[in-house]
């Protein structure tokens, strides 16, 4: 082991004081209590306190002392240094009484015996003072020999080897020894270690957070939030006021300000779309001015410190002077500057606090908004879906109005032009659907205005169609009714394109509808184009034409097939 200072410098804190071994580090300790061959032999540190022996030298009587304990006896006088151990043989035999080993150990009535231990004479007596020697038999204690000393190399080696437990109390399941301990203590978990800032004595688990929390000597920021960092925070913590130790200190106040009046520039600016601006651009450049000569100032008074403070006459002392005034004054003028800031931050921090309020609302009416938009939205989505539904009841309702139950359709054709256009891309209407009868067969018409199959681009054709109705199963199947076709002139007097046929009881088109519709059949070649669509012949007129259908039970023999349209999905 190292001595006690040695480890203070590597930042080892040893749990115990004075120069021997405390016993309660060993394991073994009834062992020593019971032997005690280990103790040190000054009253001090082993006689008096139990401690075991820490670089041991031995007397020349052969008593054992800790190296730290023999040098302190080599610093007594002459006359006491006297071996404790066996001064306290000597009493504890009745060789000594009390009085005697009190004046022993002053250095009085002291016989030396260089030769080893001896009874021996009382010194000469005098008639105030009674005789020892006629009471007891006297031993006279070994003077230490400095120079016949000498380190005890085997018992410092066994003290070494002797297992010892860690001191800050870890549950390492090492074992530890002498030898091995100082290594195990630098590296305990357990450990304590001296903070390198402020020296106070820290368990090494909490040295990190004492370092950023709670070390007087920590550097920290400014709690104002200027900016400036690298302060101490046993300086800050002096100051209970606002105002920081560092606001007062010469360079540190310029930095403050400075950083104060960037961020109120920044603010200013920030909000100058805002409901008001309290602070002009302006006057933030004419402090920023401010500021600045008075820094220069405050440094050419510096300059011309340094350049004559070596060679100062009366003269040079009254321009010094005359400079430390005005730095005074520029000091007060940094104040004045200090404390209208201070004003103005203030108001600043109300226009924040408008701002604050102000967004708020923005926000809350922006939401509003919103909220209104998507409830418009789904208005008009209903509104929509509504309309669709009145569309489609007014179209039921049509066909309602139009569908005859007497086999009798008129179909009034409007828009024939626009129809006429469409039908370059093979187009065909279909009527509205009509009865023979309130419960009879379903049926409608088609019409190719531009024409279809054979009379494709040169007639206009018109079909004819069984519809699968409600009431089918109670007719007779295939239809087997007459079909008149007609496509009225509107002129009065002048005649009709009428077409009339049976159904074929072997075509599809009549037997009962297993779709929608059966395929329709009729007359491609039903009306000549040129001759329908000129406007003297009175078929279209206004844009529009008229074609009649009639179903009835009449024979009709001699009467043409109709032809068929088999495609009924276009
Ligand atoms: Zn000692
Ligand atoms: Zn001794
Ligand atoms: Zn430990
Ligand atoms: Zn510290
Ligand atoms: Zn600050």
């Amino acid at each position: 082991m190292t001595t006690t200072s040695g480890n203070a410098r590597r930042g080892i804190i040893e749990p115990w004081l004075g120069s021997g071994w405390p016993i309660d580090l060993f394991e073994a300790k009834t062992f020593f209590e019971k032997k005690g061959v280990f103790f040190c032999s000054r009253s001090e540190c082993g006689i008096g306190n139990r401690r075991i022996l820490r670089d041991p030298w031995q007397l020349n009587c052969g008593h054992r002392v800790c190296k730290e304990c023999y040098d302190k006896l080599g610093a007594l006088p002459e006359a006491q240094q006297l071996c404790e151990a066996c001064t306290k043989e000597l009493f504890d035999e009745g060789h000594l009484n009390l009085d005697r080993k009190l004046r022993l150990e002053s250095g009085h009535d002291f016989l030396l015996n260089k030769d080893g231990m001896s009874y021996d004479a009382a010194p000469p007596s005098t008639s105030q003072q009674p005789s020892l020697a006629d009471e007891v038999p006297t031993r006279v204690p070994f003077k230490i020999d400095f120079s016949i000393a000498m380190k005890d190399k085997a018992v410092d080696r066994e003290i070494s080897r002797l297992l010892v437990n860690c001191p800050y109390g870890c549950d390492t399941p090492a074992k530890l020894t002498l030898r091995t301990l100082e290594r195990h203590m630098e590296e305990c978990l357990e450990r304590w270690v001296p903070c390198e800032k402020c020296a106070e004595v820290i368990k090494y688990l909490g040295i990190g957070e004492h370092r950023t929390k709670c070390c007087p000597f920590r550097i920290v920021e400014c709690p104002n939030k200027c900016g400036v960092a690298g302060l101490r925070a046993k300086d800050l913590a002096k100051k209970k006021v606002q105002v920081v130790k560092h606001l007062n200190e010469g360079k540190r106040m310029d930095q403050h300000l400075k950083s104060i009046m960037t961020k109120l520039h920044t603010t200013t600016t920030q909000s100058s779309s805002g409901p008001a601006t309290v602070i002009s651009q302006s006057q933030i450049s004419d402090l920023q001015k401010r500021l600045l000569t008075l820094e220069n100032q405050s440094d050419r008074a510096n300059r011309m410190l340094m350049d004559k403070v070596h060679h100062m006459t009366p003269e040079m002392a009254r321009g010094l002077l005359e400079n430390v005034q005005l730095a005074q004054r520029n000091r007060q003028d940094l104040n004045d500057l200090n404390s209208l800031f201070k004003t103005v931050a203030q108001d600043v921090h109300k226009l924040t606090s408008y701002e604050g309020a102000f967004c708020a609302l923005t926000e809350k009416i922006s939401k509003t908004e919103n909220e209104t938009a998507e409830l418009l939205s789904r208005l008009e989505t209903l509104s929509n879906i509504r309309v669709a539904e009145i569309e489609d009841q007014k179209t039921l309702l049509n066909q309602l109005q139009m569908t005859s139950y007497n086999g009798h359709l008129l179909w009034k054709i409007t828009d024939v032009q626009k129809h006429r256009d469409e039908a370059a891309t093979r187009h065909s209407i279909y009527s509205h659907p009509f009865y023979t009868e309130t419960y009879g067969y379903k049926m409608c018409a088609r019409v190719f205005v531009n024409g279809d199959g054979s009379g494709k681009n040169t007639h206009i054709s018109l079909f004819f169609v069984v519809m699968k109705g409600e009431y089918d199963a109670l007719q007779t199947w295939p239809f087997q009714k007459k079909v008149t076709m007609k496509l009225r002139n509107v002129t009065e007097n002048r005649p009709d394109i009428v077409e009339m046929f049976r159904p074929e009881p072997s075509s599809f088109s009549f037997q009962r509808p297993k779709n929608e519709m059966n395929i329709a059949s009729g007359c491609p070649q039903f009306a000549d184009q040129a001759h329908v669509f000129n406007p003297d012949n009175g078929f279209v007129v206004d844009d529009t034409m008229y074609i009649e259908i009639m179903v009835n039970n009449e024979s009709t023999a001699g009467l043409n097939s109709p032809q068929h349209v088999y495609d009924n999905e276009d």
